[in-house]
């Protein structure tokens, strides 16, 4: 049956592009009423793919996400892998149950292609954020999820191209703090809490909802055959309230955007968990010891500090990895110890005392992004990968 179902696919693409589909790999963020009906055409189509999902199934997703009844409860990257394997049981998938912002960069290293459905838009920044540092194109699509209308846009960026515009580019600094200030959890909570709250359910009913997935795959299969390059840094508008109509609108480019359009360039991938290991190659690389490592998109807590009794604690940690005991203090109750520095950025006597830690006890994620700084020059590494969080 398999050779059957082969023949015709090939028959609708041609052999050589249909092999350039099933070369490719997909990342897919946001497995919901979007991202569930990219992954079908994904499975039918044979594309490696990764699913990217923090949430479960909840009983108002069954309304509209296809998603099985007898899953509630369950993380909804795994069923979402455990059903493109029910679609196609050759089909290479793999699902990741933690938010974008924790994902390791080098995950999506190898992806052709990053395809979301997400909420929210302070996530839609850290996708950006990746898909500008790693040069890969990005097809975000989006439905007024009110209710009320039947709005649907697909946008479709390609970092590291002169001129082209990002998904920052549309924003100026205000707009962005807004984005961060509303989307975020409340201040208080936010050094150890860097996750995005809960956003409530997608009300577009399902028929829609597909309409706009249809639309964005046709794009995804464009962009992985290379073929409609006229429809980079462009905007689709899908408006089916009233008379339907869709347009085409181009996205600018803003001269002054906050989002470096640079890519990173090559990334060297990391063995050994040490800080240790990672020090030895950077000085090999750059030819001197690394006067700073650095970590785009990451906080880390440099210190804890009581803020009752004053006495401080010495500790280096990602700070969405700091325990509740890190983070009280026994002189009081209710005393609650917080960073003395919050940073990016670790250097000097702090680089030092790093030197046979793991990445692990430090809290940082899996293939996660650390660059090592000699004077002008960084060069940027993969840490190892770990097999946590991942559903099979
Ligand atoms: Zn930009
Ligand atoms: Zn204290």
């Amino acid at each position: 049956m398999l050779d059957l179902i082969h023949a015709r696919l090939e028959g609708a693409f041609g052999r050589e592009r249909l092999q350039r589909v099933n070369r490719a790999q997909v990342v897919v963020i946001g497995a919901g009423l979007l991202g569930g009906q990219l992954l079908q055409h994904l499975a039918m189509l044979q594309v490696r793919t990764l699913i990217v999902d923090p949430g479960t199934v909840e009983p108002e997703n069954i309304g509209n996400q296809g998603l099985p009844a007898d899953r509630v409860g369950e993380p909804k990257a795994r069923v979402r892998v455990s059903q493109m394997r029910e679609l196609n049981p050759s089909c290479p998938v793999r699902g990741f149950e933690v938010p974008i912002e924790e994902l390791g960069l080098g995950v999506l290293a190898d992806a052709d292609l990053i395809l979301t459905g997400l909420d929210g838009r302070a996530s839609r920044l850290t996708v950006a954020r990746y898909a500008q540092q790693l040069g890969v194109d990005w097809i975000d699509a989006a439905v007024d999820g009110s209710g009320e209308r039947l709005l649907g846009t697909i946008s479709w960026f390609r970092p590291g191209v002169e001129e082209q515009p990002c998904y920052g580019c549309r924003h100026d600094a205000e707009s962005l703090a807004r984005i961060t200030r509303e989307e975020r959890r409340a201040p208080c909570a936010s050094w150890r809490d860097p996750r995005l709250p809960d956003t409530p359910p997608t009300l577009t009913a399902s028929p829609f909802g597909a309409l706009v997935a249809g639309w964005q795959m046709t794009w995804a299969l464009q962009a992985l055959l290379g073929e409609e390059d006229q429809n980079v840094g462009h905007q689709l508008q899908i408006a089916a309230s009233g008379r339907p109509r869709t347009r085409t609108v181009a996205l600018h480019r803003r001269a002054d955007c906050l989002f470096p359009h640079q890519t990173l360039g090559p990334l060297q991938r990391l063995d050994g968990d040490g800080v240790e290991e990672l020090l030895v190659r950077a000085k090999r690389d750059l030819g001197t010891a690394p006067s700073a490592l650095l970590f785009p998109g990451r906080s880390l807590a440099v210190g804890l500090g009581c803020s009752v009794c004053g006495a401080t604690m010495d500790l280096v940690k990602l700070a969405a990895e700091v325990s509740d005991a890190e983070a009280s203090c026994s002189c009081s109750p209710g005393a609650e110890r917080t960073p003395v520095v919050l940073t990016d950025r670790i250097e000097g006597a702090t680089l030092d005392r790093l030197r046979g830690r793991s990445w692990s006890a430090l809290g940082i994620p899996a293939e996660d992004l650390v660059s090592a700084e000699s004077g002008e020059r960084r060069i940027h590494y993969l840490l190892p990968s770990r097999s946590e969080g991942e559903a099979r």
